[in-house]
């Protein structure tokens, strides 16, 4: 912007980029990444492998809890409320995915390893209202979650930086996310 102001005042003249030329390369190179293999995950007939540590979806033990509420209070999100379940005499925790930001602090806090990440990130939900979910819907969801990180539905790829090809994807095992079996 600046340069071409200088040029005005001056009474200069910049040279005018050619435009087919730069159409013509344009379209060359395409042509030429065409024959080239993808460098992106073909998701979603691949699923990309989670490194360890990863933070995915929460996954609820309900047979280990002590319902302290910890983790409702922790959660900066008010994504975890307490609730109380027929016949169970503790409050326990519900889950609203929606909110959750993957933080981690609820399974931090956790005085029991009741809760923990899985390597899931990327589910699909029928609606708004099916994220949130009470005490005894998240611990089934969660069982789910877990049998799908066990024996997931598509071939697991893992992305490796190579340095003459770029972006490699190798097929990968399934890992765990060290949630209880
Ligand atoms: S990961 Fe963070 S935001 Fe999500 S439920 Fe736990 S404390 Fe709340
Ligand atoms: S912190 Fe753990 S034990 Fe306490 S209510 Fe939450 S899940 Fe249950």
């Amino acid at each position: 912007m600046l340069e071409r102001s200088v040029d005005r005042r001056r009474g200069g003249h910049r040279s005018r980029p050619n435009v087919v030329k730069a159409h013509l390369d344009a379209i060359a190179t395409a042509a030429k990444r065409l024959l080239e293999p993808p460098i992106t995950l073909p998701y979603p007939d691949y699923m990309e492998a989670r490194p360890p540590g990863y933070r995915g979806v929460i996954l609820f033990h309900y047979e280990k809890c002590i319902g302290c509420s910890l983790c409702a209070q922790i959660c900066p999100a008010r994504a975890i409320k307490m609730y109380r379940v027929p016949g169970d005499k503790r409050l326990r925790p519900g889950y609203n995915v929606g909110r959750c930001i993957f933080c981690g602090l609820c399974v931090d806090i956790c005085p029991v390893d009741a809760l923990s990440e899985s390597l899931v990130h990327d589910k699909v939900y029928e609606d708004v209202p099916s994220m949130d979910m009470d005490p005894v819907d998240w611990a089934l969801w969660s069982r789910r979650v877990m049998d799908e990180e066990r024996s997931p539905e598509k071939p697991l790829l893992r992305a490796r930086l190579d340095p003459e090809r770029g972006i490699v994807y190798e097929e990968a095992q399934p890992a765990s996310s060290g949630g209880e079996g």
